[in-house]
């Protein structure tokens, strides 16, 4: 099948890596542009979140490049991100749209269900194969996370603005291109010195510091966030970035597929302010705003698309974490316009 999935950040290149494992090919949209967004919005209803309007435009851009199957992931919880996969299936087929819709759901206990739902993803595969793309597509998730974090620290303090942008740039094609696990840890490795040759000796005292909580896509997806971290690098600005797709996938996927994910540490570190999981990351940013208090970090962003349920209520709960831990926090409301 010629497979094409939503954009989030660089994923697509571990995503890509996975599906060749699984004998797709990938077919990956081009990145967030004017048109995905308009094209996404014009087909979406008026008052859903930004991601939703993104993501309907990825696929459209994909299904335009020739794929014939869309892979979304499910989910569920008090949020909108439980129907999303339902509804753009539902208006692609209104468009026209022949290709196939696999929603990828964790199974919650039910292995066979799920297993059926899944069945006609593996089939062109052989274990071995399928293993050594999980293998190459982890490592890869790997690296990718490790270059970007490389990238944060190396903005506020590059001699030259903009080199570690374009040093990431290269990294990344590289780390696209590369098939062998021990071509991932290479890149790795050769990326740590190449990012510290970028740095100004002398810039590095007195660096800002400031961490980004809120709503994953946003977080991750440079073109819903109009490139905040890249923008706040180059005024001199370390992020401090407090999601992890790898580790996202750890609780959420893995953890959760087997009962093993617990929330404790997060309701631990919210205590006080919020108690439960309410969606998204709702909790996640509230516990996460209280630990980077701790940090001495000059303040914290809070990114959230409109009407995101989960983060307008963090939203509310902010000022008084901002006010009783003496940390300014600025939240930041992004839509399509
Ligand atoms: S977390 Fe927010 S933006 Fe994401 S699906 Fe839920 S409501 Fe929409």
């Amino acid at each position: 099948m010629k497979v094409t999935f939503p954009l989030l950040g660089n994923t697509y290149i571990p995503i890509e890596a996975l599906l060749q494992g699984l004998g797709h090919e990938p077919v990956t949209p081009p990145a967030g542009s004017k048109k995905t967004l308009e094209w996404g919005s014009q087909h979406s209803p008026e008052e859903v979140c930004l991601p939703f309007k993104i993501i309907l435009g990825n696929m459209l851009e994909g299904l335009e490049l020739g794929a014939d199957c869309v892979y979304m992931i499910g989910g569920w919880g008090p949020c909108r991100l439980g129907y999303y996969a339902e509804i753009q299936r539902i208006l692609l087929q209104e468009l026209g749209q022949k290709a196939e819709f696999i929603t990828l759901e964790v199974p919650q206990g039910n292995f066979a269900l799920s297993w059926n739902r899944l069945r006609k993803i593996f089939e062109p595969t052989k274990i071995t194969e399928f293993i050594s793309g999980c293998a190459l597509s982890w490592a890869k998730l790997k690296v990718l996370e490790d270059l970007e974090q490389l990238a944060l620290q190396t903005r506020p303090r590059e001699k030259t603005q903009g080199s570690a942008s374009r040093l990431l740039a290269k990294q990344l094609k590289r780390l696209r291109n590369v098939q062998s696990i021990k071509g991932v840890w290479k890149i790795g490795q050769e990326s740590i010195s190449a990012f510290q040759d970028l740095v100004d000796p002398f810039s590095s005292a007195g660096t800002l510091k400031i961490g980004l909580v809120g709503e994953i896509y946003t977080v991750v997806e440079p073109f819903a966030n109009l490139r905040l971290e890249e923008r706040l690098g180059h005024l001199g600005v370390e992020v401090i970035r407090t999601i992890s797709i790898r580790q996202w996938m750890k609780d959420h996927i893995f953890k959760n597929a087997l009962g093993l994910y617990r929330q404790g540490a997060l309701k631990r570190s919210a205590a006080g302010y919020l108690r439960d999981f309410v969606g998204g990351h709702g909790l996640e940013t509230i516990a996460r705003s209280v630990d980077l208090s701790q940090e001495g970090l000059a303040g914290i962003i809070h990114i959230l698309p409109l009407s995101c349920m989960p983060e307008i209520i963090a939203q509310g709960i902010l000022p008084r974490v901002s006010a009783e831990r003496e940390i300014p926090i600025l939240s930041l409301v992004i839509d399509e316009q």
